[in-house]
């Protein structure tokens, strides 16, 4: 019975880390997966927690707190209780239960995704039974910026209740995030035309080395009054990638539709996997209720985030100093852990993965928190070499 069954092609990134987890070279260099720095938690042994079931809607402490993270805690629609939390399996649980509830409760079936996305986006919403769904454009890779008058006109031919997905903050795998006045724009298209946005914040304070300015976007879409559902992560944010650790918000316009939409979640996760595991839910807990960890996780963000700075600059500089063919300038400009060089898939990524050891993705991205100071001179090196071969 099982003798038609095809082999599914390898998953990029965890194909990546194996070949690198393999290769033997001394100047091997992972530039694929995002391995940052863990921060340092408190984890008190308390004798109260057991390994009792959590509610199907999770760790009611972890979920209000996360929610305060990304919406801010003076923000209205919680103040009127216009909120519904669940705690997810890190940040692609969340977003597959929002795709689930926007397909089978909902019953969107159009969804739009800024080009390129984390590749992810697009199997979820398939697998959760969006029947339409759109590339938009987002990304110019000539220019090397958002091409906003291309995002905007597509998203005005969007037909009304059509969702959209949007990254809050560090767009994976672009690095580029639009302004405060393109987001005012990407609203009032969203307003006009009745689209449905989903945000996807797997990178809060990735951006700007600070999680209240990196939830900028979502927070004026809400103040704005519209409805919305987010997924959060903290794989990366606190480097609890294997705890699997995340939160699906949904903002409504009226309180009294929190009971239903709470069931309908409720229902998702009994059927799937029934509830969430605690470890990484009291993790974050605690760190967001305690000011003093709430504080040294700040600055843990802040450092490596500065640090990500410094090596973009000087991955520049470096490029173009080895006068590289092209131009460097947009890898300073670009926010986050990604980057993406406009390398060509065959040739000169290939050839960076077999020939210099150096792992990055097919499309040109890289990921900057794999450079330091070491390996830095190495791969600006190896780069410029498969540039002008
Ligand atoms: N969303 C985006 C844009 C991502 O880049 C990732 C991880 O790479 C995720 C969601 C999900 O991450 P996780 O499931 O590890 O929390």
């Amino acid at each position: 019975v099982f003798a038609d069954i095809k082999t599914a092609p390898p998953i990029e990134v965890f194909h990546l880390t194996k070949l690198f987890m393999e290769d033997k070279h001394e100047k091997k260099v992972n530039l694929g997966i995002g391995v940052v720095k863990k921060c340092e938690l408190e984890i008190v042994k308390d004798p109260k927690l057991t390994h009792e079931y959590l509610p199907i809607l999770g760790n009611a402490e972890f979920t209000k707190a996360a929610t305060e993270l990304i919406l801010g805690k003076d923000c209205k629609a919680i103040e009127e209780n216009r909120i519904v939390a669940a705690q997810a399996i890190s940040g692609t649980g969340a977003v597959r239960l929002a795709a689930e509830f926007m397909s089978q409760i909902m019953k969107r079936r159009t969804c739009y995704m800024p080009q390129p996305t984390w590749d992810n986006h697009f199997s979820i919403f398939k697998a959760a039974g969006f029947k339409h769904l759109k590339h938009c454009p987002y990304w110019n890779a000539k220019k090397q910026k958002i091409d906003i008058s291309k995002l905007l006109a597509a998203l005005s031919e969007a037909p009304e209740g059509a969702v959209v997905v949007f990254q809050a903050a560090a767009h994976n795998p672009t690095g580029m995030d639009p302004t405060k006045k393109q987001w005012k724009q990407i609203a009032e298209v969203i307003k006009q035309r009745k689209l449905f946005p989903f945000f996807d914040v797997a990178y809060q304070g990735f951006a700007s080395g600070d999680p209240d300015r990196d939830a900028w976007a979502v927070r004026y879409f809400v103040k704005e009054g519209i409805e919305t559902l987010i997924a959060q992560s903290f794989s990366k944010s606190m480097g609890l990638y294997n705890e699997r650790i995340g939160n699906l918000v949904i903002v409504l316009k009226d309180p009294k539709h929190a009971k239903a939409v709470a069931s309908q979640i409720t229902n998702l996760i009994r059927n799937s996997y029934s509830n969430p595991p605690a470890f990484g839910s009291r993790i974050v807990a605690k760190l967001l209720t305690n000011e003093e960890n709430k504080h040294i996780w700040l600055q843990h963000l802040s450092e490596m985030s500065d640090r990500v700075k410094t090596m973009r600059r000087e991955l520049a500089e470096r490029l173009t100093e080895l006068e590289t063919p092209g131009t460097w300038d947009h890898i300073v400009k670009q926010r986050g852990m990604f980057s993406m060089l406009a390398l060509q898939p065959a040739e000169q990524c290939e050839k960076l993965i077999r020939d210099k050891h150096i792992y990055l993705l097919r499309s040109g991205r890289i990921n900057i928190c794999g450079l330091n100071t070491k390996n830095l001179e190495y791969v600006a090196e190896s780069i410029s070499e498969v540039i002008k071969d």
